[in-house]
């Protein structure tokens, strides 16, 4: 093995207490944000795993099924789903229903707020088990829980949960499908190791996972696959939908109900579209409005100094990084567009102080 230089970031009393918990525990339930991405779905997975290998029961279940987008990692959908109704998948409900209300311990992770699981969260914490969260979010609800690991200078939740895995000394229980769901977590949150990986200890835990012999370069082309729906609808929204407004280094685009079915999109067909319009020259703020059944669904990017996690919690019952933030809106599409419009001067003066 190679020497690498990982540093151990967790406070070691949090490492206590959560190892106390784990050898306490026998039933564990795992879970993580709601639309879970590459992050939530591999920390998810990673972190059952592990737990596997120690002996313990553990279940991951998921708000809502990850997308096929998703598909590169493995056990993206092996899983339990609290609420599967939309998408046509084995109905696993009464199952995650059962393995909630029996854990003994839980652990939450890529998210520092209990709403962020949604419909889940109600029955997540009612049950009075212990829970750790493992996370990168900044400002955590410590309240809600009982172990809180969380730096928002990691790369992404996976970061942290070998990081983790790492101070507890049990890094040999490590294999070749915990490293892959491991690396896609970071892989996915840095946009292929672009932004928020600046630090070096991600390339010794980089190193440290590719030990385990997976295909890299095949990973990082299966992440870059694009179905022709997906493909088609991204041609319509760069050339009909997308205004910029240069003079407020802003650009955004919306999709109502109809465009939606008439483009037949799946769960993650725009996955990531809120970043294009960051590629032109001078824009540095995007914002992605979805209508969805009783809300619209709102994605917000920006690059450099310009805070758009401000505006998702003023105007969008949301929250987020200053740099991707997102949230859901009551009201309609047209609204919450005209929303972003009015509240760009406050982001940009933000950016001026
Ligand atoms: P996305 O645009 O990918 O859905 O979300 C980007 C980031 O914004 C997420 O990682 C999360 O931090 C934050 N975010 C998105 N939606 C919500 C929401 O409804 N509530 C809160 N608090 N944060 C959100
Ligand atoms: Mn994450």
């Amino acid at each position: 093995m190679i020497q690498t230089q990982i540093e151990k970031i967790i406070e070691p009393e949090l490492i206590e207490q959560a190892r106390q918990l784990i050898e306490r525990c026998q039933k564990f339930v795992v879970c993580t944000h709601m639309s879970p991405d590459g992050d939530a779905v591999g920390s998810a997975l990673a972190t059952a795993n592990f737990l596997r290998h120690k002996g313990k029961e553990a279940h991951v279940v998921f708000n809502d099924t990850p997308g096929e987008n998703l598909s590169f990692i493995p056990g993206y959908r092996d899983e339990l789903v609290f609420d599967n109704q939309r998408d046509g998948t084995p109905d696993t409900h009464a199952e995650a229903l059962k393995a909630i209300q029996e854990a003994e311990c839980f652990f939450v992770v890529d998210l520092g707020t209990p709403t962020r699981m949604g419909s889940m969260s109600d029955e997540v914490m009612k049950n009075p088990a212990p829970k750790i969260v493992i996370d990168h979010h900044l400002d955590p609800s410590r309240e809600d829980f009982d172990v809180v690991i969380s730096h928002s200078e990691a790369s992404a939740a996976c970061e942290m949960v070998y990081t983790f895995f790492y101070q507890l000394g049990d890094d040999a229980l490590l294999d070749k499908t915990i490293a892959t769901q491991l690396y896609c977590g970071m892989m996915t949150d840095t946009g292929q190791f672009v932004f928020s990986s600046s630090r070096a200890q991600v390339y010794f835990i980089i190193a440290r996972l590719i030990q385990e012999g997976f295909d890299k370069e095949k990973l990082h082309r299966d992440l870059m696959l694009e179905t022709e729906r997906r493909v088609r609808l991204k041609g319509y929204i760069l050339q009909q939908k997308l205004q910029v407004l240069t003079e407020q280094k802003a650009a955004y685009f919306s999709l109502n109900k109809a465009e939606l079915k008439r483009f037949n999109h799946q769960k993650g067909d725009s996955e990531g579209f809120v970043n294009m319009p960051l590629d032109i020259y001078g824009i540095q703020i995007s914002a992605f409005f979805r209508e969805e059944k009783n809300f619209v669904k709102v994605s917000l990017r920006s690059k450099g100094d310009y805070p758009v996690n401000i505006i998702a919690q003023k105007f969008y019952n949301g929250g987020g990084h200053k740099n991707a933030a997102g949230g859901e809106f009551l009201g309609t599409l047209q609204q919450a567009e005209l929303l972003f419009v009015k509240a760009l001067p406050l982001i940009l003066k933000y950016s001026e102080n």
